[in-house]
């Protein structure tokens, strides 16, 4: 399997492959890689899915976009390592609402969101490519509360990784703060900036750019736009339309969406041959997907807070992939599209690539008061409770899900535990976290609160990786 960059020129000439895809994250001329072609399985390779563990078709799904990077034993030895921790033996169960209707649960991994599902698979992909190439990596990231947990239990005691997540002191919740600070493992560093979250992004954006300092310390990422994240997140799509009688009955999906990284795996699933029949994208007031689909408009605007603090973001960064397809996979003219798009704050889609658009994805809108509704709706009628996330897709399912009997799934991305206080709000009932999170409030934490200054950021990375004698200070500095 060979991988292109969205904004290269439409020759193809340059391609490269899955390590190096996996290692380098995003392109070099700041488009996402995607595959030269997409992996398709039969009905009847699908339909023998149907007696696989779940690491047993994560390694069917991921192999042909591996290739020969991992031997088949290997890959799978990693996926079944991978999910070996999580909570739930089916890993990504599902649970029925009512006639036809499903919610998948995406929150038995370690930081009880969906992003472990792939996050797991990355950390140990990475790991087992540096020790292969004999190389160490330092993998920084921002976080404005979730994912920086994600990439600390992906990467904690790789042999191969040191990583560092700075987040605004102060401005993230307990339960997040806490699932980060109370992390004992030599190779994980939390930093509390004294700042913003986009102070915490514009301090690693810095770093990044500062060339000498990047090399010195090997600095990568592990962020939502690896194509292996999605790769490994085309999966649990399999794993549900199968256990509902894919492929000989078609399955709709509904996905509260961000950065589009979810849905657009989705969207790939389809593309590999899983008859999905309708493929839903639930966001809240941020909702510049929204309104694209329906209106063909894609204008930015400012990033409001909502109860769905992951969703909170005005350009989703995966959507370049789908963008590439439904333009006729023409990397010059997408380059020249994105370059617009980031000078006028409006994306300049053609009128054929928001049919396509349309004919790929349908979106659903929910607000703060709707979601606090539905939290509560479906508590009453099922005894369950929903994350505000998970609320968004349970609404977008229901309202542009078909009504013909197709089942409809709705993606729970996240524990209910994880934002106990709205879910409080609309039920009365606060939320207890799952027994291996029981006592995260009462651990022991380390915080490392630090200056808004790239300079004393730098000065703190450079004496808490291990030097190239291999020697490395283990005990946090502050
Ligand atoms: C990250 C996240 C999302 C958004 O997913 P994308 O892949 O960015 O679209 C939705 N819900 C939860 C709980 C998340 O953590």
């Amino acid at each position: 399997m060979r991988y292109i960059s969205t904004r290269q020129p439409a020759d193809h000439r340059h391609t490269l492959g899955f390590e190096d895809v996996l290692i380098a994250g995003l392109a070099p001329d700041g488009g996402l890689y995607v595959p030269t072609e997409i992996p398709q399985f039969s009905a009847a390779e699908i339909r023998r899915f149907r007696r696989l563990s779940y690491p047993e078709l994560a390694a069917e799904i991921l192999a042909p976009f591996v290739g020969d990077a991992f031997h088949r034993d290997e890959l799978l030895a990693i996926l079944e390592d991978a999910y070996a921790g999580f909570d739930h033996r089916a890993i990504a169960p599902l649970k029925q609402l009512g006639s036809g209707e499903f919610l998948l649960e995406l929150f038995h991994g370690p930081t009880i969101a969906f992003k472990d599902y792939a996050l797991q698979v990355l950390g140990r992909l990475f790991d087992a490519v540096l020790a292969r190439r004999g190389e160490r990596a330092t993998i920084v990231g921002a976080t404005s509360g979730d994912t920086g947990s994600a990439a600390i239990e992906a990467c904690r005691d790789r042999d191969n990784l040191d990583i560092f997540i700075l987040y605004p002191h102060g401005r993230t919740s307990a339960v997040q703060r806490r699932q980060m600070t109370t992390v004992a493992a030599p190779n994980v560093r939390t930093l509390a900036v004294e700042g913003s979250f986009d102070d915490c992004q514009d301090l690693v954006k810095a770093m990044f750019a500062d060339a000498p300092f990047r090399a010195r310390h090997r600095l990568s990422a592990v962020n939502s736009i690896n194509w292996a994240r999605i790769a490994a997140q085309v999966v649990y799509y399999f794993a549900s339309a199968v256990a509902l009688g894919a492929p000989d009955v078609p399955v709709s999906f509904a996905v509260p969406t961000g950065n589009f990284g979810n849905v657009y795996a989705g969207h790939v699933a389809r593309r590999m041959g899983l008859p999905v029949a309708e493929l839903v994208i639930g966001t809240n007031r941020n909702d510049i997907l929204y309104r694209f689909v329906e209106t063909g408009e894609m204008t930015i605007s400012a990033v409001e807070p909502s109860l769905s603090p992951s969703m909170d973001i005005q350009v989703s960064s995966n959507f370049e992939r789908l963008l590439f397809e439904v333009s006729g996979r023409d990397g010059t003219a997408l380059a020249a599209i994105m370059a617009s798009f980031r000078k006028t704050g409006r994306l300049p889609a053609s009128p054929e690539a928001w049919a396509e658009t349309r004919a790929l994805i349908r979106a659903h809108r929910v607000d703060d008061e709707e979601t606090r509704a539905m939290i509560r709706e479906i508590h009453r009628e099922t005894g369950e409770l929903l994350d505000p996330h998970s609320a968004i897709a349970v609404a977008a399912s229901r309202a542009k899900g078909l009504k013909d009997g197709t089942p409809r799934v709705a993606l729970a991305c996240a524990h209910p535990a994880k934002f106990p206080d709205v879910v409080e709000e609309a039920t009365g009932i606060y939320p207890s976290l799952p027994a291996h999170l029981a006592d995260l409030m009462t651990r022991a934490e380390r915080e490392t609160p630090i200056a808004n200054d790239l300079a004393a950021v730098e000065a703190y990375v450079a004496a808490n990786v291990p030097g190239f004698n291999g020697v490395g200070t283990n005990e946090a500095s502050a």
